[in-house]
């Protein structure tokens, strides 16, 4: 059997606790208890082994990675391994002393969140009353460090409006690289998909404000920026192709193709406390039951984009059609195409814009 290329990324969700609660936060509704999270031992040793395997870059996630003390340990862990490292980080616990202690561990680059560009916005949508002025002063240290900055704005339809205040303040704040990031309708986004799925109207907007900020800023600050599925007529290649280019691993060390695949149903996922990280990625179930283009249906199979978008996201055909099989509804050609017509309809006639908040689960905490 011809084995598969190594994986060019492994995002290392250290931990589900955050103090944050963004409502459209993709992690999974049941998340990982913290007396269940890895070791810094383990992680350790999955740090060498994603080395041993060719895996090039490290991205340490969450929830908020930086919720984890051993965080600059893990970093400097993997800096020796020869591993780029990124921190993908909502910036408040990234305080002055904790930035010099990933410096001196070797951090590579921070990706930064905002939830609005606002400071009243920020804290209500992240749910976290002094967020915003946090987030600003980490942005500063950031810069301060001489590390590359990447600003990542998420938008749905209660803060759209603001798209070119969002961009503005990347401006003020000299990222180097913007992500205009419609919400992505996994774990508590799709729960609050409703409350947060814009209009088309909206969604208008915000690609005229994009495409003239591109044109402004070329050269100068990069703007990366995608259509959110349920308006799109092509999938996207979700993670790169299903087992193609990333591991994801859970705060518990179960490995994932993508970090919403949890919710699949008739998977075990193996975890890195029994398996090694190259049996995992060379021969496990999880991450060869869709990997390549034998187990794609029609209209995908004879299709000549099937080997650039794999046929979409197995988490969203389960979560739209019930069939983890099927083509990604977000295709044009797919049959089940019209549900994703039909979920934008049903969010236009909400009235009602509450968010459920996500919370780690009580259960969590025991
Ligand atoms: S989306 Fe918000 S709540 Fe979820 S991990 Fe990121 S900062 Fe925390
Ligand atoms: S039919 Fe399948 S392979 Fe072709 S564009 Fe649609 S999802 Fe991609």
């Amino acid at each position: 059997m011809t084995q598969p290329a190594p994986p060019m990324g492994l995002i290392a969700e250290l931990t589900h606790r955050c103090p944050l609660q963004c409502a459209y936060c993709s992690n999974p509704l049941q998340m990982d208890a913290p007396k269940t999270e890895l070791s810094t031992d383990d992680w350790r040793h999955v740090l060498d082994q994603a080395a041993a395997i060719g895996i090039l870059q490290v991205h340490f996630s969450g929830g908020e990675p930086m919720a984890r003390r051993d965080l600059p340990e893990l970093v400097a862990h993997a800096s020796r391994a020869g591993l780029y490292t990124n921190i993908i980080t909502s910036g408040v616990l990234l305080t002055d002393e904790a930035m010099a202690a990933l410096l001196a561990g070797g951090i590579d680059h921070i990706q930064l969140s905002f939830q609005d560009a606002t400071h009243d916005g920020g804290d209500r949508f992240g749910g976290y009353r002094g967020g915003h002025e946090k987030k600003l002063a980490a942005a500063r240290r950031i810069r301060e460090a001489g590390l590359p900055l990447t600003a990542n704005f998420v938008i749905h339809k209660q803060n759209i409006e603001r798209v070119e205040a969002m961009i503005a303040l990347g401006e003020t704040l000299e990222a180097e690289r913007m992500e205009i990031a419609h919400t992505q309708y996994y774990g508590w986004a799709l729960l609050n998909r409703n409350a947060l799925l814009p209009s088309r109207e909206q969604l208008d907007y915000v690609n005229a404000v994009v495409e003239a900020a591109r044109a402004r800023l070329k050269g100068r600050i990069a703007i990366d920026y995608v259509v959110p599925d349920y308006y799109a007529s092509r999938p996207k290649a979700c993670m790169g192709g299903w087992g193609n280019r990333f591991i994801n691993i859970s705060p518990s060390g179960k490995t994932l193709p993508c970090h919403a695949a949890e919710t699949l149903p008739g998977f075990t996922f193996p975890s890195v406390r029994e398996t090694s990280l190259r049996d995992i990625w060379q021969a496990s179930d999880a991450f060869t039951r869709f990997r390549g283009t034998d187990w794609m249906p029609e209209p995908c199979r004879a299709c000549d984009r099937r080997e650039i978008d794999w046929g979409g996201c197995r988490c969203q055909a389960l979560a739209m059609t019930g069939d983890v099989g099927r083509t990604d509804p977000a295709c044009h050609r797919a049959p089940d195409h019209d549900l994703m017509a039909q979920a934008v309809v049903e969010a236009d006639a909400e009235t009602v814009l509450d968010l459920v908040p996500r919370r780690l689960h009580q259960a969590a905490h025991d």
